[in-house]
């Protein structure tokens, strides 16, 4: 389709919040379009479909709860679902709530422009696709922006290379390929283990060492399921209230320091056996908070460590030591440190020797060349303001979205940007995004957002806005529940210090998502306190 088509909303986006918020959206009777990228839906799991790619957050829990039916219908095979069946889940949703006649694929936006006259977004996208809406949703993805670091020479590499985010669909054969991997994050862990099984040789490039945690995925328990399945809506409404948007059980949550020695021991060896993930780092209440409680799970863990690690060299080569676990992502594997005990794996310090630059047979350090026949870059993203940034979104003055964010994001509430009105983000920077569980608070965003543009409709009013004055509070909120914890001590994407001349900034409300919430929704009771409209608007809500 071509041509400038008129929108109450565009979506952009057909991940998993964007097509909860054209389910919701649409409820409301207006028109609206959705522009996806790719020539499916899934968004995160439509592109990472790299060898191991897999969720981290148990499946009964990391999926949609706006609908009875589908959760009580839908089986997940396995705990963490792989790549495949989180698309398949997406494509059954797509389907199902009848979500596909909305999205337009192969349609990747990059011009955004609001035009203040006629109070509206005028949307370009590479296909030459044109548009205009009176509200943008955008649902873009907080890990959408690519990154691949500006090596020298790549242009003269004469094997194939890869990014992770935007995998071959028909897949990559490794068999008889020597395969050089750089980045050893939650994608480069989830990857080298695979990898390592098929290709005849596998060096990793390492620069900063993962805290990893074993996965044990396995077969979904029909128990478990049948737990989940009587009790899905006391368990959802207890996600909507908890901090991460997940659901806990057994929270033991006290302080390190209220154990003896043996006791942390035992404590941590039971979580680390208990099969449950993530909640390892829920053990003590103050793992995230003081440094010498972190210490000890930390310790702990490197143990672990040269306990699976053959060589004592290649084992220390791969303990953090440089920061607190958790501070940055912390990851989970299945298999990751073991991989290291075979033959065929190699791992290469290039912190302490750099990666100079590609060439055309491979790979040369600071200290050694390595010959590759294909290079896979885990390198991650340009993360939470990348997928804005890069689609040239001009606001009021025609101001640059880019300029207005040079030292770092502000937004109001996670959703709003001052001088860019009726234009709403979800997992905004500033919004809990990854710190909680991405569907179920996205559920929760849409909503919030679906019942603005409701309220706006009703009352007939033409824009909303924010002022710099309420981005400036919203900020400074952000930053003191970041300042509480240990997240500023390590050089990580959360801070945007993984992209050379990205300023260092927290770009995530850490303050739960069950508090995140409550001030979304205070702000707008009292009489949408921080909103700027057209014309008054009255509290309905
Ligand atoms: P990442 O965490 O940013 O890791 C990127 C890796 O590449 C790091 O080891 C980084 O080293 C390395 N790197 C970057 N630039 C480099 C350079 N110039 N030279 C050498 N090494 C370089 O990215 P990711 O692993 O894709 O993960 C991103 C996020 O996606 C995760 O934190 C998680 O939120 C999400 N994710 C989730 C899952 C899951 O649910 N299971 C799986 C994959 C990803 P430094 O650390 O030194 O910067």
């Amino acid at each position: 389709m071509t041509g400038s088509e008129e929108y109450d909303v565009v979506i952009v986006g057909a991940g998993f919040s964007g097509l909860y918020a054209i389910h919701r959206i649409r409820r409301l009777g207006l028109s609206l379009r959705c522009f996806e990228a790719g020539d499916g839906v899934g968004g995160t799991w439509y592109w990472n479909r790299y060898p191991g790619a897999r969720v981290d957050i148990e499946s009964m829990q990391y999926s949609y709860s706006f609908d009875e039916g589908l959760q009580q219908e839908w089986k997940w095979p396995e705990y963490f679902s792989p790549q495949a069946d989180l698309e398949a889940y997406a494509n059954h949703v797509a389907d199902r709530f009848g979500l596909r006649e909305h999205i337009e694929f192969e349609t990747r936006v990059n011009r955004l422009r609001f035009d203040e006259a006629e109070n509206r977004w005028h949307i370009a996208a590479e296909n030459g696709r044109t548009a205009t809406a009176k509200y943008i949703v955008a649902a873009c993805g907080s890990l959408d922006a690519t990154n691949v670091p500006a090596f020298p020479g790549l242009d003269t590499f004469r094997g194939q290379w890869f990014h992770t985010s935007k995998w071959p669909k028909d897949g990559v054969p490794f068999e008889g390929k020597r395969v050089g991997l750089i980045g050893t994050g939650s994608t480069g862990i989830q990857a080298v283990p695979v990898i390592a099984k098929t290709a005849e040789h596998l060096t990793v490039f390492q620069r900063t060492p993962a805290y990893s945690l074993p996965a044990y995925n396995r077969a979904t328990d029909p128990e478990y399921e049948q737990a989940w399945k009587a009790n899905y809506q006391d368990r959802r409404t207890a996600m909507f209230g908890n901090f991460a948007a997940s659901y806990m059980e057994n929270e033991q949550y006290r302080s390190v320091f209220d154990y003896t020695p043996e006791e942390r021991l035992r404590i941590l060896e039971e979580a680390w056996a208990a099969r449950n993930g993530l909640l390892f780092m829920r053990t003590f209440s103050d793992i995230g908070t003081s440094l010498e409680a972190n210490t000890v799970v930390a310790e702990f863990v490197r143990d672990k460590i040269r306990g699976l690690v053959k060589d004592p060299a290649v084992a220390e080569m791969l303990c953090p030591k440089t920061y607190p676990i958790g501070a940055k992502r912390i990851c989970m594997d299945t298999g990751y440190f073991e991989a290291y005990n075979r033959d065929n794996v190699k791992l290469v310090d290039v912190r302490a020797n750099p990666i100079a630059e590609i060439t055309p047979t491979g790979l040369r350090t600071t200290t050694g060349e390595y010959d590759l026949d294909i290079i896979v870059f885990a390198t991650g993203f340009d993360a939470v303001t990348g997928s804005m940034t890069r689609m040239n979104v001009t606001g009021l003055g025609g101001r640059d979205l880019r300029d207005k964010w040079t030292d770092g994001p502000t937004t109001y509430l996670g959703f709003l940007v001052a001088g860019f009105p009726n234009l709403f983000m979800i997992h905004g920077p500033g919004s809990p995004g990854v710190l909680a569980q991405m569907i179920t608070a996205g559920e929760w965003q849409v909503d919030f957002v679906a019942g603005l543009i409701a309220d706006m409709e009703a009352a007939g009013r033409h824009r909303i806005d924010t002022a710099p004055e309420w981005e400036r509070r919203w900020n400074l909120e952000v930053e003191e529940a970041a300042g509480h914890t240990l997240y500023n001590k390590a050089d990580s994407w959360y801070v945007g210090a993984n992209i050379p001349g990205k300023p260092r900034v927290f770009m995530i409300y850490i303050g739960g998502f069950d508090r995140y919430k409550q001030r979304c929704t205070e702000q707008v009771t009292n009489g949408y306190e921080g909103f700027v409209f057209d014309a008054p608007i009255g509290a309905s809500r």
